[in-house]
């Protein structure tokens, strides 16, 4: 863990060094749980916003898209059931005076039980082979079993406390002894709720003022145009609208960089279906989401699902898709089958009918939603953690190497002329000015050759154009793999089709 801990500064520390991501207001100490997207973040971001639309709203005949305004009828939060039930339970250590959800302390205090039942595996694998049979051991083995029920039971009885008596669950942090990290001592307040919804005021002085809200998710503006978008797009259930955009909410605990962040942005789409489908639809778009997630080349041993055990008093169903973060396996997009919950409430809140008339049934009813809800910051982060390589290489020698998909990488091409002058920057910009339509190209004539592969490698351009004497003369090429930093000589005319070769078609999702 302390390596991981240690890889996780070094990620922050790059992203920070290499323009990827800035602590909000740095000047001024900064701003918990705030962050600000520099020149590569900010198109590493619109690369994953722009490859989910794309996989969501371009790919799918039956999904439109949105653009809902973050300030909102205040009564709309009513409805859904945030003003009443979008809590955290937050408890306090008095010594440390650190603040924790109560249930992280529980959920970290069982990841430790895993990490031993990993190690039990490990052990075990090493035991015995090639002839080991993990699925065996893992239902057989009595000290993983013992780990697991452990790990099930004390789920079982937080669920049941956070549903119920926030006092038992108090009082299972006591039973399991679990100590603040930070002060080491079991000195806690009792858990209370907190609301996680940001407030402010709409109207002048003058005019009287009103409370609303900031929105928590950007969901509850898909549904209240339900029938807007319906009626004008003429969609037929089963169908969809997608949105992007900033969500916010009051964490009690803001660390773990851009995984946990006060403001921050959503890719949601709600998927309207006839009631009685939606446990077939919410398996459907468990498969097609963890198919996107793997699609950009991460191998599928870093992403689990996570099936809800208590679910939300909206769901019927719900899983998350978690992604192996440097700090553990924790969720980085949800999957809600929200029955008719949201629309009724609206319908009843409203007094405005919020039904769907299905011509094949000849009959009217609120739709079912299936919902796929996941966080860009979190994917940002995923998509880091991931890339980060520190490769030391044949000659002894290291370099930092973002593995950032293509399709992803802020800059697609780098154009360097090996020297500067006899007329290779002059091809160099020509070349740049042919390509910088279709690709994000950087041009750049600073230090040897060397360097500024090292330079391209931090922050993920997958391919270095150099131009040299020989460009001059048959106009070729030497074209630089940023993986295998393997070299070939190409066309100039042939760089727009090796580049986009190397990009995820989206008819594999
Ligand atoms: P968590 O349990 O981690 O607080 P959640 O279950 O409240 O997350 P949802 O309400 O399902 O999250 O939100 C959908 C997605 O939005 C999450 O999967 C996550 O990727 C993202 N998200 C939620 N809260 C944050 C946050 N504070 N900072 C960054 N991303 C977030």
């Amino acid at each position: 863990m302390a390596n991981h801990e240690e890889q996780f500064k070094k990620l922050i520390a790059h992203a920070k060094e290499y323009g990827f991501i800035f602590p909000s207001s740095e000047i001024y100490d900064g701003l918990a749980a705030v962050y600000d997207y520099g020149q590569y973040g900010v198109e590493l971001k619109n690369n994953i916003r722009q490859y989910w639309w794309k996989s969501m709203v371009q790919m799918h005949e039956n999904i439109v898209g949105i653009d809902s305004a973050i300030f909102m009828h205040p009564t709309i939060w009513k409805a859904s059931g945030h003003v009443d039930a979008f809590n955290d339970p937050m408890i306090d250590n008095k010594d440390s005076k650190k603040r924790y959800r109560a249930d992280v302390l529980i959920e970290d205090y069982c990841a430790k039980i895993e990490d031993k039942i990993n190690k039990e595996i490990e052990k075990a694998e090493k035991r015995f082979g090639d002839s080991f049979d993990r699925e065996q051991f893992v239902t057989t083995n009595p000290r993983v079993l013992e780990y697991q029920r452990k790990i099930t039971d004390t789920l079982h009885r937080m669920n049941a406390g956070l549903e119920n008596n926030l006092a038992d669950v108090k009082a299972l942090i006591e039973e399991l002894e679990i100590a603040c990290p930070i002060s080491g001592s079991r000195n806690w307040t009792d858990i209370r709720q907190f609301n996680l919804m940001f407030s402010t005021q709409i109207g002048s002085l003058s005019e009287e003022a009103n409370t609303i809200y900031l929105r928590p998710e950007t969901a509850q503006g898909i549904f209240v145009n339900f029938l807007n978008v319906q009626k004008t797009s003429r969609m037929k259930v089963p169908f969809g609208i997608a949105q992007t955009g900033k969500a916010f909410r009051n964490e009690i605990v803001a660390r773990q960089f851009v995984f946990r962040m006060r403001e921050f942005e959503q890719m949601e789409m709600q998927f309207f279906v006839r009631p009685g489908t939606e446990i077939e639809w919410f398996e459907y778009w468990k498969k097609v989401r963890m198919e996107w997630h793997q699609s950009l080349g991460i191998p599928a041993e870093k992403f689990r699902f996570h099936d809800h055990e208590k679910l939300s008093h909206y769901a019927n169903a719900a899983t998350d898709i978690q992604f192996e973060f440097l700090f553990g396996f924790k969720e980085l997009e949800g999957i809600h089958s929200r029955t008719d919950f949201d629309l009724k409430q609206h319908q009843e809140f409203s007094g405005k009918k919020m039904q769907y008339f299905d011509p094949e049934l000849n009959e009217s009813y609120i739709p079912y939603v299936v919902e796929t809800s996941i966080g860009l910051d979190r994917t940002c982060l995923a998509m880091l953690s991931y890339a980060y390589n520190e490769e030391v290489l044949d000659d002894g020698s290291t370099r930092v190497v973002m593995k950032l998909p293509p399709i992803l990488a802020p800059y697609k091409i780098a154009i360097l002329p090996l020297v500067k002058k006899d007329g290779m920057p002059e091809k160099a910009r020509e070349i740049m000015d042919t390509l910088k339509q279709d690709f994000m190209c950087q041009y750049d004539e600073k230090d040897a050759i060397g360097r500024r592969y090292r330079r391209q490698d931090a922050i993920g351009t997958p391919f270095c154009i150099t131009v040299d004497t020989q460009t001059l003369e048959d106009n070729t090429v030497t074209i630089r793999y940023r993986d295998s930093m393997q070299q070939d000589r190409i066309a100039i005319s042939e760089i727009a089709n090796v580049v986009r070769k190397n990009f995820v078609s989206l008819h594999n999702i």
